[in-house]
């Protein structure tokens, strides 16, 4: 089920990032995945506040154009089209996520203990490496979240941040049938999927 790869495809490329930022549809030449990665061609993307932050450049963090990222984005939900040569368990035609997180180094306290959001070494999308703002990427494959049938692209691809963030904080709040749950800005893209969420526990 392979299908043919274009030399380069479309972006949504941020252009004088910083306070008079704008985006604009470039081709950007498709990369060729690592040993280790899976090429994605990405069917959909979230947009988080996060990567209107890192486009206007007004977080404490170097600017993503010191990486070379030309694409904001970290919410995205596609299908693989090309596999890394030691790549195990996926497959073209397979359905992919990607998360906020491009990787970590696997080898600190954190990662060893499931905290790797917390690895001094984590690489951010849409930050420190391309983001989901485009048609193609290459992606860890360890990283790479999969996606189950019944689940659309659309629904998927804000699941990978907004709504994960919700369940863990459910989680760790030990959310219960009968109980009563608050989400200040219940509104806004995080605590609406909360709200959902926690439908789902009562
Ligand atoms: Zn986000
Ligand atoms: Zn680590």
């Amino acid at each position: 089920m392979s299908e043919e790869i274009p030399k380069k495809g479309i972006a949504a490329v941020v252009v004088n990032e910083g306070s008079d930022f704008r985006v604009e549809v470039q081709q950007l030449d498709v990369p060729e995945p690592k040993d280790d990665e899976v090429l994605i061609r990405l069917n959909c993307t979230g947009l988080c506040m996060s990567d209107v932050h890192y486009m206007l450049n007004d977080w404490p963090v170097p600017p993503m154009s010191q990486f070379g990222v030309r694409c904001a984005g970290h919410e995205g939900a596609g299908v693989v089209v090309k596999i890394g040569k030691q790549v195990k368990g996926w497959k073209v035609g397979d359905r992919a996520g990607v998360k906020p997180i491009h990787d970590v180094c696997h080898n600190c306290e954190e990662c060893w203990n499931g905290r790797e959001n917390y690895c001094a070494e984590a690489l951010q999308t849409g930050l420190h490496t391309p983001g989901t703002y485009q048609q193609y990427l290459a992606k860890p494959a360890i990283y790479t979240s999969r996606i189950p049938d019944g689940v659309s692209d659309e629904v998927a691809g804000p699941i990978m941040c907004s709504a994960s963030t919700m369940h863990r904080a459910l989680i760790e709040g030990q959310l219960k049938p009968s109980n009563w749950v608050v989400f200040p800005g219940g509104g806004g893209g995080v605590g609406i999927q909360g709200v959902q969420l926690a439908r789902q526990v009562a």
